[in-house]
């Protein structure tokens, strides 16, 4: 760790020294009562909205205005491949090829559209590998295809749902998993296996997995291996593609900064996107697009990612995404990880400097297993802590049964707003 000092002069100079400062200014950060600025460590949940998202959006009100079906054709940005506009920065986020990204939907809408295609069980390998207390949309989606899955296929049904359902739980009195020992269940359970599905970064406990390890594993055990990128996307530096992983989704409304509700992104790795062999959902939306609107009667999917498609998209969430996607290329993933590190080895820092028999931090310690979230435990769950930081102008969020999630985000969040939250929890 650096040597870092616990004064509001030290922190300062951090971000004097951040190259990255002046990207604060292109958001909007919410404000208290009394008009200051709040501190917004909740970017993990809903990310904060840039200035030029209502440009973004006014754009495409206005070409509706003006040429009403025929901006399909005739917007600035023609509504007919809007979604392409978005490809290339949205596979820089994850570290994969054009080909195998698109966005469209939300995310559960798109594990379960994945999931028809990758997750195939048969009567010898059918379980699927996940984190216990992973996010319960995901527990929810993976169950019920578990279900959907035994309703059709009576030879395997005798088993109960939880027996195809292998979770990972870490080790007696430690709160995150080892490495080791998700290989380990892997390779004990190889022949059974059909599907590897972890969140790339837990949200609760703000852990990082070692995505090119679990994968390559899972590959040699003759599993698919997905990850839902929800709190990874815009966080961790992704490799996706060299990785080999085979999915992974992601929502783009917390890191990504799309606004509420925002549309999602798949990536379907290169080696299957010529596979046409795969079962998949199918939509006019992931048609070949040369032949789409001769309305034929048979579905021709489009090569890669965009052949998961299933809708026309959302123009308005997709100009709100777009957005942010500009910022994000402008700043850079590498250098944007870069300060995050920094900034949330600064806040454990402090954190250490308070933590005491109140408090006690549960995200893995080394940089290399998280991503810019530190959560919190507080001791006997006294949820009155995080009322009192709450009504101090902190916006973080209590995750039952007793946890605080802090994410700095390096966007927005500078090294003064963290020396803040220090502060404001140690007087409390
Ligand atoms: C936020 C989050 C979701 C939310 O799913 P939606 O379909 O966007 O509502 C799902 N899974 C994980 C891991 C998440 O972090």
């Amino acid at each position: 760790m650096q040597n870092f000092e616990a004064t509001e002069t030290f922190a300062k100079e951090l971000d004097e020294q951040d190259s990255l400062r002046h990207f604060r200014e292109q958001f909007f950060i919410p404000k208290q009562t009394n008009g200051k600025d709040v501190l917004y460590f909740t970017g993990n949940s809903l990310g904060l909205q840039p200035k030029t998202t209502r440009n973004y959006i006014e754009q495409e009100l206005k070409d509706w205005e003006t040429f009403g079906v025929e901006g399909h054709f005739h917007a600035k940005n023609p509504w007919m491949p809007y979604h392409e506009f978005l490809t290339e920065q949205m596979a820089e986020i994850v570290g994969a090829k054009p080909i195998e990204v698109v966005v469209m939907n939300s995310l559960t809408v798109n594990l379960h559209l994945l999931m028809v295609s990758f997750y195939r069980p048969t009567k010898k390998r059918f379980k699927i590998v996940i984190e216990k207390g992973a996010f319960p949309s995901d527990q929810y989606a993976v169950q019920s295809q578990i279900r959907f899955h035994q309703s059709l296929k009576s030879q395997v049904s005798g088993l109960k749902s939880e027996d195809w359902l292998i979770e990972l739980i870490p080790r007696n009195g430690e709160t995150t998993l080892r490495t080791e020992d998700i290989l380990q269940t892997i390779r004990e359970n190889g022949d059974e296996i059909a599907l590897i599905l972890l969140g790339g970064v837990n949200y609760y406990t703000g852990q990082a997995f070692d995505f090119e390890a679990i994968t390559k594993v899972g590959h040699e055990v003759g599993a698919v291996v997905g990850f839902d990128l929800a709190h990874a996307a815009g966080n961790l530096l992704l490799n996706l593609h060299d990785w080999n992983v085979d999915f992974a989704a992601w929502c783009s409304y917390k890191y990504l900064n799309s606004g509420p509700g925002g549309i999602a992104g798949i990536f379907v790795h290169e080696d299957h996107a010529s596979n046409f062999d795969l079962p998949r959902f199918a939509g006019w939306w992931g048609h070949d697009k040369t032949t789409r609107f001769l309305m034929g009667d048979e579905f021709v999917p489009m090569r890669g990612a965009e052949g998961w498609q299933l809708s026309n998209p959302p123009i308005f969430q997709m100009a709100s995404l777009r957005a942010s996607l500009e910022i994000f290329h402008t700043a850079g993933m590498k250098n944007l990880r870069e300060k995050s590190i920094k900034l949330t080895n600064y806040l454990e820092f402090l954190l250490k400097q308070i933590e005491t028999d109140r408090i006690e931090i549960i995200t893995p310690k080394d940089s290399n297993d998280r991503g810019c979230q530190l959560s919190i435990r507080v001791i006997n769950a006294d949820k009155s802590l995080f009322k009192a930081i709450s009504e101090k102008g902190v916006i973080a969020d209590w995750r039952e049964p007793d946890v605080i999630r802090v994410a700095p985000v390096p966007l927005y969040n500078s090294f003064l707003d963290v020396w803040k939250f220090a502060e404001i929890l140690k007087k409390r």
